[in-house]
């Protein structure tokens, strides 16, 4: 069946204008954006419009082979730049990784570790609220995308990533944007699937950040947030990876 599904995919996706660069597979088009995700916060009466979300390309989002998001494909070509340089070595700390991003980080060669809170498919398992398993200053690069808007304290967390980031270090911190959303909302009494689903979008979300919120937390914890859009970056590999105009980076240095 497997073999089956994959021959399918092959023939269907395989080859043309777009290629890959996390499982490096020249493809005709990605996939859009779940739509079961959408209609579940539709229907609980979710406001906002995933259209309207930031550094997501709402019709070709993911790889049709790997599965990778847009999102995951961006973060790639930025550090693409760091991982392709062999005269040192890099530790690499990576949040609830996706299996193939894991995979084509690994194949740098650099020191890398993967962790998550539960899952036990990853290197280490940690809490980024508190991650008193890791010493001061231990990792170069950090990519915590899509985490603090599922964890009770997200200004501990940044503090917490802030420490364990080597003074040159540089962290990827994203969380879900949407721009029409002018405030953050969290409320403990948003403590059932369906009100999570209509205050933040999705069942395991505890907030639902507004983007100058976000930013201005960041500052906080210690950090000087670059905002790097698609247009700053490798614009073929821009383009093959079908990374939206709307796309931000926020790479994270600690401020000096
Ligand atoms: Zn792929």
């Amino acid at each position: 069946m497997k073999f089956l599904i994959t021959l399918y995919k092959y023939l269907r996706f395989w080859g043309g204008p777009y290629k890959c660069i996390v499982c490096s597979r020249r493809i005709r088009i990605f996939f859009p954006l779940s739509t079961s995700l959408q209609q579940k916060a539709k229907s609980n009466g979710f406001p906002y419009d995933f259209k309207r979300m930031e550094t997501l390309n709402y019709e070709m989002c993911n790889c049709p082979f790997c599965l990778s998001s847009d999102r995951e494909r961006l973060y790639l070509i930025f550090l693409d730049k760091y991982l392709a340089d062999n005269s040192r070595q890099y530790s690499i700390l990576d949040f609830a990784p996706n299996a193939a991003f894991s995979k084509a980080i690994k194949a740098y060669g650099h020191r890398y570790t993967s962790t998550d809170l539960f899952r036990t498919d990853v290197d280490i398992q940690l809490d980024v609220c508190d991650m008193k398993e890791i010493e001061n200053e231990t990792f170069d690069l950090i990519v915590c995308s899509h985490v603090l808007e599922h964890v009770p304290d997200p200004d501990k967390g940044m503090r917490e990533i802030h420490r364990i980031m080597r003074p040159t270090g540089k962290a990827i911190i994203m969380v879900p944007l949407f721009w029409d959303v002018e405030s953050t909302t969290e409320d403990k009494r948003h403590n059932t699937d369906e009100l999570r689903l209509r205050h933040y979008g999705q069942d395991d979300h505890v907030r639902l950040f507004a983007r100058t919120d976000f930013l201005k937390r960041l500052h906080l914890a210690g950090f000087d947030v670059a905002q790097i859009k698609p247009h700053e970056l490798d614009r073929e590999k821009i383009r093959e990876n079908a990374i939206a105009d709307n796309s931000i980076l926020y790479i994270c240095s600690k401020s000096s």
